[in-house]
């Protein structure tokens, strides 16, 4: 490595550790109102499956879902580190579709990767992304 490029990485590393502070709190209050934002818009949705009104119940249901997702995952792969993108942002209370918040009107469609059944499982598990530890 040759000094400019040790010396631009070296500050690079202590420019991003000295802006941690500001960075860090940033991702959190981002991560806050977007889980406002798909509340809100669950509080008003309807589901495009049977009509039934969303509320913040079926975004505890999709969840619940997830949790059960990734430990399904670590489970059968308990040496694999998974970089997995969660599809599914509500689950209809009432007939159980899984749904994704389209951002762009705030409204909820069927997800194009559910979580549940059995040949979709199996589809959802391949797309995810397993890294080996070793
Ligand atoms: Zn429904």
């Amino acid at each position: 490595m040759s000094r400019l490029r040790g010396f631009k990485l070296g500050l690079f590393i202590v420019g991003f550790v000295l802006m941690l502070p500001v960075l860090v709190p940033i991702g959190l209050v981002s991560d806050a109102m977007a889980r406002r934002r798909l509340k809100a818009a669950a509080r008003s949705a309807t589901c495009p499956s049977c009509g039934a009104t969303l509320g913040v119940r079926a975004i505890e249901l999709a969840d619940a879902a997830w949790k059960q997702f990734m430990r399904g995952l670590r489970e059968k792969h308990p040496d694999a580190k998974f970089r997995v993108v969660k599809t599914v942002d509500a689950i209809c209370p009432k007939c159980a579709a899984e749904l994704a918040l389209v951002e762009a009107d705030r409204s909820f469609a069927p997800a194009e990767r559910p979580l549940r059944g059995g040949a979709t499982q199996d589809a959802a598990e391949s797309r995810a992304q397993i890294r080996r530890d070793r």
